[in-house]
Order: structure tokens, then C-alpha cells, then sequence
């Protein structure tokens, strides 16, 4: 039986009790190589004290000297980046160069983080009033949470621990029991960077884990990345009990193709922004809007190209482009899309059912599949499918294809393909979406940007990551100063 993972609190390694655990997969080959345990109230309750017994020494180290954990924290990640993206590419099945791209995006944040003591510098202005002065600094808001989804084993805890760490808050971090043993290794690594035993701790579990997080009294705020219905539920029952709440949800992302736009260029973006991670990205590009004469010429060189892309175990094997789904069952919801998609209607113009394997294993693959002639009623065009399944809409004019976009209940992201500087600015002014790309297939902002959701995508004002990261893990104390000095002044200029 494979090993329950240990709980990392206050330091340490803390030994589940085995009460249920989830299956962690090596996707590949379909083995389980781990098993995350069920924590519950119990685990959380150890993981908060060890967080608030850390908080009061931690919230009043300069902000230099906590910057100066974090440079070493990231030289260390640095040092560790390899062995970091296999360990990603073993619990999720992503291909290397899409691990290595998860862990550099966190590291980003790190880079960040760094900046701590300029980014958390309050203001000042001094007689605010006759003989008194106005202050404002930013303080830590204490115990902080975050919820994380498997598609990101690195970069999405890492959205939220550095710069909730940086600001002087302490965190505990219950990372997706699909892939437990990264977020591990991260926080074992700020331990060895030299940060205080139980400022950053690392609770396993699922629903009874995070609900004992959103009512406990001694978490300040929380953050969350996962599906909309669970986002919604964070939000609401965090708000409930008092807490700040940053909920990200899912998406579903419009990529649209005027007939001016570089077609070797888009369809290069449309395959990465599609099929990339295997589609599990909540800023994959789900459906392709090619408008008026660009369908034909577009259709024709993404078939090409998914018929190009090698599908594979990629643990082992680095000359796969595309992996596995993360589990047996987000491959059978895969594979039920794709009959309900038919049934619907479009046409399935490519099958990733029928792809051949760079290497037989027990994996979890579907290949690169396309259906054409989505339309705006089918599920297709409305559900976000988290899976490598590509839907072609064709639109008579831009204008349309905007309203199509426009009626999702998403709001992450949505791109445009096009030569021509009009269209791009009034795509870019009429999309109601947060993350825009002109030209750019994933227009996921890097951490200096807030990862900007709208609509069902997010829950909540501050977004995580940028300065709305720094303002979610800080709150504003404003001293203001009367001091009255009665010797003679000096008042000439
Ligand atoms: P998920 O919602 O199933 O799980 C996310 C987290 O919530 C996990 O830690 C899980 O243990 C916990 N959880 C699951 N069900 C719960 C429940 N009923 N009550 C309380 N907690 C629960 O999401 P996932 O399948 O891990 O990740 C995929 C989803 O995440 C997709 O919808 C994707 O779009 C979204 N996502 C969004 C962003 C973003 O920035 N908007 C980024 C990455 C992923």
C-alpha cells in the first residue's frame, strides 16, 4: 500500500491518522504512487494553533528580514527546480516543459515576495491637521488559508503562500489531495530557507478539511482556486463567518480568428492554449471563433497539427507534447462529453479516442479531440469541459463572435488573432472578461499583474497575485499623531 502522506505542521512532519484517503496517481502509467489523508477539524485545529503560535514573532520581523528568507527561499527553489517539475510531472502527469513552466510562474511570485519591504510601504502626510500627523501602514491580518485545485501542483499555492507570508501573516495551505506531495516539498523548503517553524503549514484533505478551515474563528482570510460551484461555496460560507474571502472559479476562454490574422501563428497558440496541461487550465482556450472566411484555412491546420501532437506517458518520456488526464474520472467525463457533444450535433472533426500512444501504459489519456459547428445553445459552447476537447464556433462577423463570448457565465479570459490594430481594440473594449490576449494564445498575467477573473470565475474584490495580492494580505492602520512642542520655531523658508 502505497505511503499516506504525512501532514507538514509547525515544522514538522505529522503522521495522518488513516481514517480515508485519496488515491494519488502517477496519471502515466496509472499506478498509485501516494495516498493524501482525509484531515479533518482535528488536523486543522493542529495546523491553526501551530499558525498562531508562529504569528506574533513573525508579523513583527522587519519586512527586510523577511524579505531576506524569501531570497534564499528562492535561491533554494532555484537549486531545486528540476527535481520540482519531475515531482510535478510524476503526481500530474503534465510533460516536463509544462512542470518546469508551473514551477517558474511560482517562483515569479517568490521574485515578487521579494520586493516585500517597497511593496508594503505605507503613506504619510505629515500636519493633517494643525499639529498632527496621518499615517498609514499595512498590517498582516493573521491567520491565513488557502484551497488549491490539482492543475497547478506549484504555481497555485505559490499565488497565495509568498506574498501572505511576506506581508507577516501566517498560512496554513490545503493543497488538492490529487497532488499532495509538491506542496509538501514547497513548504519543506521554506523551512530549510530558514522560515520559522509554523508560519507556513500544510494540512491533506478534501471537503471536511476546508469547511473546518471556513468556520474557524482564528482564520482571518482565505484563499481559493478550484471549480465555480466550490468557489461560490468558499466565498459564501467564508463571507458568512467573517472572514476575507478570494474565491477563483473556473472558465470557460473564447480565442477568435479574424480572416487578416496569421493562421500558422494562431493555430501554433490555439493547439498550446487548447491542449496545453491537456486541457486542464482554467485559461485553455475551449473555443476557437474563427470569423467568416478564416474557418476553412483554420480548421485545416489544426486538424494537421493535433494529428501532429505525440500523446503519451510523460514521466518518463520527454517527446510526448501532450499527457494524461489527471484521474480515471476526468477521463470518463472526458469521454462522456464527447458522445454528449455528438449527440448534440457538432461534428467531431477529431477523435482523441483514436490516437495512438508514444507508449502503451495504463494512463489516463484521451488525445486531442475537435468538434465543428458548436453552436451557442449546446453544452459544448457553455460548460467548461477541463479536458483536451477543442470547440469551433463559426462566426459570420467579429461583432458576434464577441456577443458569444459575452454570454458566457465565465469571465477568466478571451483572445483575439488578428493583424488588423481596429478590430483587436474593440474586441479588447467590448469582451467582458479580466484576462485579455491580442495575439497571445494564454493571456495569464505573470505575478507582477492580479490574475483577474470576472463574472462566475471569481468571488470576491482583491484577486490574487500583483498588488491586489499584497492589499487581500494586508489591512490599513491609519495613526494619527498630535504633538505639541511649546519652545520657539524656526518657521522661515
Ligand atoms: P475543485 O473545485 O474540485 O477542488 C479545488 C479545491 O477545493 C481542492 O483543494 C478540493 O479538495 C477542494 N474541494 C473540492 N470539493 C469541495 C467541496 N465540496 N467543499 C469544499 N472543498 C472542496 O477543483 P479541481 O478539480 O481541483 O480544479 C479544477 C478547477 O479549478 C477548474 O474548474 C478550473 O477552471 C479551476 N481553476 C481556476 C483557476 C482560476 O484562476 N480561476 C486556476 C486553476 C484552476
Amino acid at each position: 500500500m502505497p505511503n499516506l502522506c504525512a501532514h507538514f505542521i509547525g515544522g514538522e512532519a505529522v503522521p495522518a491518522v488513516a481514517t480515508g484517503a485519496t488515491p494519488v496517481f502517477n496519471p502515466s502509467r496509472g499506478e498509485v504512487i501516494a495516498q493524501a489523508p482525509a484531515g479533518g477539524p482535528a488536523e486543522v485545529q493542529k495546523a491553526v494553533e501551530a499558525a498562531r503560535k508562529a504569528l506574533p514573532a513573525w508579523a513583527e520581523t522587519p519586512a527586510v528580514e523577511r524579505a531576506r528568507i524569501l531570497f534564499r527561499y528562492k535561491g533554494l527553489l532555484e537549486g531545486q527546480f528540476e527535481n520540482l517539475a519531475r515531482l510535478v510531472t510524476r503526481e500530474h502527469g503534465k510533460t516536463l516543459d509544462e512542470a518546469r513552466g508551473d514551477v517558474r510562474r511560482g517562483i515569479e511570485v517568490v521574485e515578487l515576495a521579494c520586493g516585500i519591504p517597497s511593496l508594503i510601504m505605507g503613506q504619510a502626510l505629515g500636519n493633517v491637521a494643525r499639529g498632527i500627523d496621518g499615517q498609514l501602514s499595512l498590517e498582516p491580518v493573521g491567520v491565513c488559508a488557502g484551497i488549491t485545485p490539482f492543475n497547478f501542483p506549484a504555481m497555485v499555492p505559490m499565488w497565495m503562500y509568498p506574498l501572505a507570508i511576506a506581508c507577516g501573516n501566517a498560512f496554513v495551505l490545503k493543497p488538492s489531495p490529487k497532488v499532495p506531495l509538491t506542496a509538501v516539498r514547497l513548504a519543506e523548503i521554506a523551512l530549510e530557507a530558514g522560515l520559522p517553524a509554523g508560519v507556513l503549514n500544510v494540512v491533506h484533505g478534501g471537503r471536511e478539511a476546508v469547511d473546518a478551515l471556513l468556520v474557524h474563528p482564528d482564520v482571518a482570510a482565505i484563499s481559493f482556486v478550484g471549480s465555480t460551484a466550490v468557489a461560490k461555496h468558499i466565498y459564501e460560507t467564508g463571507t458568512a463567518h467573517g472572514k476575507r474571502v478570494q474565491a477563483a472559479g473556473g472558465a470557460k476562454n473564447f480565442m477568435i480568428v479574424m480572416p487578416d490574422a496569421d493562421l500558422e501563428a494562431a493555430t501554433t497558440a490555439i493547439m498550446g492554449a487548447a491542449f496545453g496541461c491537456a486541457g486542464q487550465r482554467c485559461m485553455a482556450g475551449s473555443v476557437a471563433a474563427p470569423v467568416g472566411r478564416a474557418a476553412e484555412p483554420l480548421l485545416k491546420r489544426l486538424s494537421k497539427a493535433a494529428t501532429d501532437l505525440k500523446v503519451g506517458p510523460t514521466d518518463e518520456d520527454e517527446s510526448a507534447g501532450m499527457g494524461p488526464l489527471i484521474d480515471p474520472l476526468a477521463r470518463e467525463r472526458v469521454l462522456r462529453c464527447l458522445e454528449s457533444g455528438s449527440r448534440e450535433g457538432a461534428q467531431l472533426v477529431q477523435d482523441g479516442r483514436a490516437v495512438p500512444l508514444t507508449q502503451q501504459t495504463d494512463g489516463f489519456f484521451v488525445g486531442p479531440s475537435i468538434f465543428d459547428r458548436v453552436r451557442q445553445e449546446m453544452q459544448l459552447a457553455r460548460e467548461e469541459i477541463f479536458g483536451p476537447v477543442l470547440s469551433v464556433m463559426r462566426a459570420e462577423s467579429l461583432g458576434d463572435a464577441i456577443a458569444w463570448a459575452n454570454q458566457s457565465r465565465y469571465g477568466n479570459g478571451a483572445v483575439i488573432f488578428t493583424q488588423d490594430g481596429g478590430a483587436a481594440r474593440q474586441f479588447a473594449r467590448d469582451i467582458r472578461c479580466g484576462m485579455v490576449g491580442v495575439n497571445v494564445g494564454v493571456p495569464a498575467p505573470m505575478a507582477l499583474f492580479p490574475f483577474s477573473g470576472w463574472n462566475q470565475s471569481f468571488f470576491g474584490d482583491l484577486h490574487v497575485q500583483g498588488t491586489e495580492g499584497i492589499r487581500f494580505y494586508t489591512r490599513s492602520k491609519v495613526v494619527l499623531s498630535r504633538w505639541q512642542y511649546d519652545g520657539r520655531r524656526a518657521l522661515g523658508w
